[in-house]
């Protein structure tokens, strides 16, 4: 069960870090934080599998931010060597999974039908999925990206997800590390359409080249419930800022 009247920002460290900065990360995150007298926002951090249980331990004095992964398998358990299972990180203190970046269905060639499977595995484990869906610049060149995200979303959101067990993240490809992003206007057109889709209620994130100087413009677009970080959220002050930002 995740609590859906908030909004949400997630950092998604990627395959970055150490032990250290770990540490070092979610320690600056926790004075901030205590400074602050309160989350602004829901915060989820989502290191690398290595460092997750380091990540439960630091958080256990931290009750304001929660953990997250990068990914899931789509089975309970069995013979996928070097996968992990949505129930193992659940044992290890996760709230939530990533399913479908857009890294994983380009490195590892997984499509909606894999992320749909991943997804019912997260929500199966008691965690919540955070589904990412998103166009290439192709795409959007082509005036498909409402359509490319629809059919991702259709073919990717596994049955009974609802808002206490489901989030989406809109990560535009093309905007993933780059430092462009689209127009709010243009957030603002894919986030309706999302909307439209879903079930009342689920959150809508929006990721892809989120920073500290334009997060309070992008976290104020309509159907905009909260921001996927990936660069930022490597750095304590820039995260911190992000989520700040939230309305
Ligand atoms: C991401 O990969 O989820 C992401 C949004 O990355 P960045 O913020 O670095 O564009």
């Amino acid at each position: 069960m995740i609590d859906s009247a908030r909004p949400l920002v997630a950092g998604n460290w990627k395959m970055n870090g150490s032990r250290a900065m770990t540490r070092d990360l979610l320690a600056s995150l926790g004075t901030a934080l205590d400074d602050a007298g309160g989350a602004p926002c829901e915060i989820v951090v989502c290191p690398p599998a290595p460092y997750l249980a380091d990540a439960a331990r630091a958080l256990a004095s931290i009750p304001g931010i929660g953990l997250g992964a990068q990914d899931c398998h789509g089975a309970a358990s069995g013979a996928h060597t070097g996968d992990v299972a949505a129930e193992m990180l659940a044992d290890l203190g996760c709230r939530y999974a990533i399913v479908g970046h857009s890294e994983r269905r380009g490195d590892h060639g997984e499509d909606s039908a894999t992320v749909r499977a991943k997804a019912a595995a997260a929500l199966a484990a008691g965690l919540g999925a955070i589904v990412c869906v998103g166009e290439t610049r192709a795409d959007r060149e082509a005036g498909r990206a409402e359509a490319v995200v629809g059919e991702q979303l259709d073919a990717s959101l596994p049955d009974g997800a609802n808002a206490e067990n489901c989030v989406i993240a809109y990560e535009p490809v093309w905007a993933i590390g780059t430092g462009l992003t689209p127009t709010p206007a243009q957030i603002g057109e894919i986030h309706a359409a999302i909307r439209a889709r879903l079930a009342d209620g689920v959150r809508i994130l929006y990721g892809g080249s989120v920073k500290p100087e334009n997060a309070a413009a992008i976290l104020a677009v309509a159907d905009v419930d909260g921001a996927l970080v990936g660069g930022a959220s490597l750095d304590a002050d820039a995260f911190w800022s992000i989520c700040r930002s939230c309305p």
